[in-house]
């Protein structure tokens, strides 16, 4: 075991000496890191062909000035990125995300993040990221649309249905995903499905929008059963008002469980009697409003400025949806002495290192976000796929097939689990289960 300590410990100082700027990155690079420890103690091919270096290395990070105007006639400049980091078991696939925090850092973090997430769901997508410090809030539709146009006039030169397929993320849904193809279309003139996550008038995919927060249901269903539970009667606390909350809500709710919470960056609504999640759809989804017009709508809910992890009540289940590293070691500790038994990350994420450890120290069952999250991805390769033949799928096709994608990590994550003997630790199964299939590949075709 020494060698192995001793070469990732090198490799967490080549990380920090290159980059010492890029905390998420960091962060979610060691997390991978020291799981996969009992990996490379079995297969010492990897350290010898330092498949690991590699892997830490985008093959390619591209940062671009976006110029736009606004409806006054202002100019500004934005900063765009894309990320390409491992294209070992298919085109760089991964989300765009308009949002003032974005950085190379949060960019990286997130790519490197989606390349073993891809590799759980059993497609052959490879991990990319992108977006902008960008903020899309409060901005007129057209300036929305000049933006896009813009962001896009310089991303079309690094994408193509082959190579690279991005797709939404925080701050892009439809509206923003139609502009970004519309101006790639003018500019190549192709119908090739260049981006997922598109309307289904021009080859979106039935139940894309609803594929991440179904997905985290699902997945949690699993990771319950395998603990003999169920999730019929449970009570759940979600952050977010995005589109990941907004799915996992309505489905933990056909599911038989009660949601009592709903957030924004702002502050959060509780209602002890439930959320009603067509009051949220219609305030997030069609009147673009903050969550706190929730409490004007529904008389039985209150609106508190703040977090949702700082609100004292019993629950049994937590699901971050929001951003990273909205849960801190203090709040996980909360989320412990309410009683929560199990954590499920819908966000990319959202629990820092000290809270992940004080999960794993109380006994709260853990459900990391490339495992919990995955759906979105999933079912944007199964849009290209549909893309490709030039066909649409039903709704049920496609939500069975994601049912079926999400049980599937769960059975791998816990399948690596036992066979690491790693103590139910499902962060380190799913790290390990979508690593080897991008190790094997890496070393089959000379990458490293
Ligand atoms: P949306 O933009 O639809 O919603 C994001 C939600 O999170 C909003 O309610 C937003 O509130 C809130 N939020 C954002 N930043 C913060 C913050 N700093 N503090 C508190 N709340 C915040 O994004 P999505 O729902 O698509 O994405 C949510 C998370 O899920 C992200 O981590 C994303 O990477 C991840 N994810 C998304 C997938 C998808 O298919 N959409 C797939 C896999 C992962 P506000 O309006 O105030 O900003």
């Amino acid at each position: 075991m020494a060698d192995v300590e001793a070469y990732i410990k090198d490799l967490k100082e080549t990380i920090t000496q290159r980059d010492p700027n890029q905390p998420e990155f960091q962060e979610a690079a060691f997390t991978v890191l020291d799981s996969l420890k009992p990996v490379l103690k079995k297969h010492p091919e990897y350290i010898k062909a330092n498949i690991l270096g590699s892997l830490v290395e985008p093959e390619r990070a591209i940062q671009f000035r976006v110029p736009w105007q606004d409806d006054e006639g202002n100019f500004h400049v934005n900063r765009g990125f894309r990320v390409q980091f491992n294209s070992a078991i298919g085109p760089y696939k991964g989300g765009l995300r308009l949002h003032p925090s974005v950085n190379l850092s949060i960019i990286k973090f997130l790519g490197f993040e989606q390349i073993l997430k891809n590799s759980l769901t059993g497609l052959l997508i490879g991990g990319g990221k992108g977006g902008s410090d960008f903020d899309p809030k409060g901005k007129s539709d057209s300036e929305i649309m000049r933006f896009c146009q813009s962001f896009m006039t310089e991303l079309q030169k690094h994408i193509g249905p082959d190579l690279d397929v991005p797709a939404g993320d925080i701050g892009v849904g439809g509206r923003e995903i139609g502009y970004l193809y519309g101006q790639y279309k003018r500019l190549n003139g192709s119908q090739n499905g260049i981006l997922t996550g598109k309307g289904l008038e021009y080859g979106g995919s039935l139940a894309r929008t609803e594929a991440t927060g179904f997905g985290l249901i699902y997945y949690l269903n699993a990771l319950i059963k395998g603990q003999g539970d169920q999730l019929k009667n449970k009570t759940i606390k979600v952050s977010g008002a995005g589109n990941v909350a907004i799915y996992a809500i309505q489905k933990a709710q056909e599911n038989g469980a009660k949601v009592v919470t709903v957030s924004d960056s702002n502050g959060y609504i509780y209602d002890e009697n439930g959320i009603d999640v067509d009051v949220v759809k219609q305030i997030k989804e069609v009147e673009r409003g903050r969550i706190k017009e929730y409490a004007d709508k529904v008389k039985t809910a209150t609106y508190s400025e703040g977090s949702v992890w700082d609100l004292d009540i019993k629950y049994d289940i937590a699901l971050p949806c929001a951003t990273q590293n909205e849960i801190d070691e203090d709040q996980a500790k909360l989320i412990a002495k309410d009683g929560a038994k199990y954590l499920a990350e819908g966000a990319n994420m959202p629990s820092t290192t000290e809270a992940i450890a004080v999960y794993k120290e109380n006994g709260i069952v853990y459900g990391p976000a490339k495992a919990a999250n995955a759906g979105g991805v999933a079912v944007s390769a199964l849009e290209m796929s549909q893309n490709s033949e030039r066909l649409a799928w039903t709704f049920d096709d496609v939500d069975s097939q994601l049912k079926d994608i999400m049980e599937n990590i769960y059975e791998k994550s816990a399948a690596a689990d036992k066979e690491y003997d790693l103590g139910q630790d499902y962060q380190a199964g799913a790290n390990i289960a979508g690593f080897e299939k991008v190790a094997k590949a890496m070393l089959a075709q000379g990458l490293v």
